[in-house]
Parts: structure tokens; sequence; C-alpha cells
């Protein structure tokens, strides 16, 4: 059996002793044509087809549900009987982005996510990351999608606790004779951890940084997620204020908005003073309910993205995809179970 790696790839066509040529071949049915099934791969001879299919595969996942609405559709990539991971597909005007999940379950706790509930974190090889992106892009292609464009490592998980395997990734991603995906197209976000953001600011990458905010305090910020309690907000900033040194890269700051909570003006003003004199952008994010919690959605996005504005911010909202395909992390697969 092989994978998505350049390296079995070699094994294979090593262990058949064919031709340079023929490697090529495999990997442009593979990364151009979208194809995963040797019997399809008409410019081989049938016999090595044939010698192929018995002999390797060319990944041992699939799509085993799809859920669509206007926009978007969310993937469930099974990797084994009890490993499934979602993958989410967005349709903008002219590209998709591949939403991809970096682990199975999650252990950072935030109290308004259904991802992290019931399952601790299990990391996915670079590989199983790749294969996400792999299967998304020959969903988009079927389905007559904009072409894959953007990769944000955003699904289920806590990218930077998988650190070897996201830059394993990113290499996938990045590397020409693959996905050819260049990094001022990836977005990696974070809960804020902070030794990780300052380890990947000196790997030398230059993708792009999302960091989940969510409070402009540090006792609202413990309150909603866990980790704050081991980085202060003042830490995770001056690491954030370092990659963008780094890398010349903006930090985005994802902030959620929760009804009552964190959404009202004295919050949108406190944001706003945190944030004074960083070089970044702030995104928020309506709330998609998760049956079994407390929160609501704010009725108040307008009102909030102005206070921000008017204190000279950058502000974007992102784009809700809907309670429709249980687009909130982690539900469609705890719906599944
Ligand atoms: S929001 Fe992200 S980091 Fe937080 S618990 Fe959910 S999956 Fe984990």
């Amino acid at each position: 059996m092989f994978g998505l790696t350049d390296r079995e790839l070699d094994r294979a066509t090593n262990t058949l002793g064919l031709a340079s040529y023929r490697k090529d071949q495999i990997r442009q049915w593979i990364y151009e044509k979208h194809v995963g099934d040797f019997s399809l791969m008409t410019n081989l001879p049938a016999q090595l087809r044939q010698q192929l299919a018995q002999q390797f595969a060319v990944t041992e996942s699939r799509v085993a549900e799809v859920q669509k609405t206007a926009g978007a559709a969310k993937l469930l990539v099974e990797f084994a009987k009890d490993l499934v991971v979602e993958t989410v597909v967005i349709s903008y005007r002219s590209w998709s982005t591949v939403c991809v999940s970096s682990q199975f379950g999650c252990d950072m706790g935030c109290v308004f996510c259904a991802s992290g509930v019931g399952s601790p974190a299990v990391n996915l090889s670079s590989q199983q990351l790749a294969e996400q992106l792999w299967h998304a892009r020959i969903f988009a292609n079927q389905q007559g999608l904009n072409p894959v464009r953007n990769i944000v490592v955003m699904g289920v998980g806590e990218p930077l606790a998988n650190f070897d395997n996201l830059l394993g990734f990113i290499s996938a991603a990045n590397d020409p004779s693959r996905f050819a995906i260049g990094q001022r197209r990836i977005t990696v976000s974070t809960v804020g951890l902070v030794p990780q953001i300052k380890k990947l600011a000196d790997t030398g990458l230059a993708v792009y940084l999302a960091v989940s905010l969510h409070a402009a305090n540090d006792e609202l910020r413990r309150r909603l997620m866990p980790v704050a309690g081991r980085h202060s907000l003042q830490d995770l900033l001056s690491a954030c204020r370092k990659y963008t040194e780094a890398t010349g890269r903006r930090v985005t700051y994802e902030y959620v908005l929760l009804r009552g909570v964190n959404d009202t003006d004295t919050h949108g003003v406190e944001l706003a003073n945190l944030l004074k004199g960083h070089n970044c952008l702030v995104n928020l994010i309506p709330f998609n309910a998760v049956p079994g919690l407390s929160f609501a959605p704010s009725l108040r996005t307008e009102e909030f993205r102005r206070v921000l504005e008017q204190r000279g911010i950058n502000v974007t909202t992102r784009r809700s995809l809907g309670g429709d395909v249980s687009a909130a992390c982690g539900q469609l697969r705890n719906r599944r179970k």
C-alpha cells in the first residue's frame, strides 16, 4: 500500500521496476487529474494498472458522508472505522478554500465548542492532513466547484499541538509536484499556544496565523478557553507581534460573538484598546448554536463591528456557513456517532 508521498511513489515504481516517466504519469493522475483509481489511469498499460491495483492503493481513506449547503460542503473523511475527521470545502467567487482538521478530537476544551466533547485529541499524520486536501480537491472537481486555492487549518483540533505533522503537511501542500499551494494561501489557526507560535516563527515559513481570541481580558478569556490559564493575553500578543516581525504576515484575531457574553460595546472598546497599534485583522465569527450548550448567537454583530472600526481596527465578518450543514466545529462528527 502507498499513500500520497513522493517517497512512497518512488517505492512503488522501484518495486515494480518502472521507468521514471511512469512515476510522473502516476503522479499526474493523482495530483493533477485527481484520480485515485489505478484502473482509470488510461495512459498506463492495462497489465501495469492491474499490478498496481493488486499491490498498492493511492489512499486507504474515503469520504464517508457529505453535507452540502449553499457555498459549503462538509466531508467526513474516514481513515479507519473509528477515525473519521471533518474537512470543509467553501466555495467563493473564483476559488475554493479547504478547511482541514489537524486532530481527531481536541483537548483544548473551549466551552462554546462541540468538538472537544468526549474525544481526547489524537494527532493526525501529515499524510492524513494531505489526504483531506486531496479528497477536497477531488470533491471540488467532481462538483464543478471553483478550484481549491486556499487552505485553512481551522477544523477540529489544535494545529500547533500537532506541530511536526503540521509542518509536513505544509511542505506537501507547497510542493510544486504535488499540491502546489503557496504559503501565502495557507492559514494556520491556534488557540494561542505561545511557545509554538514562537517556534513557528523560527521555522522560516511564512504562513498566515489566525489566533482565537474571543475575549479582550484574561478573566473572560480563561472562562471561555482553558488554555488562557497557561498564557496571558500580554504574552500572546507579544508572541503574535514577533510572528509578524519574523514573517511579514499580519495576524488575524478570531472573535466568536456570543450573546451577552463578549458582544457588548464595552467588550468592543476593550478589544480595540487591546489591539491598538497591532498590525492585525479582527475576524468576527457568528456563533452556530451547539446542542447542549447554553451560548446563543449574538444579535449585535454590526454594532460590535462599528465600535472596532470607529477605533481604527481592521475588521471582517466571517460568512456564516450555517447550522444547516451542522457547520459548527465538531457537530457533524458527533451527530454521526
Ligand atoms: S474551538 Fe478548536 S481548539 Fe477549541 S475546543 Fe474546539 S476544536 Fe478545540
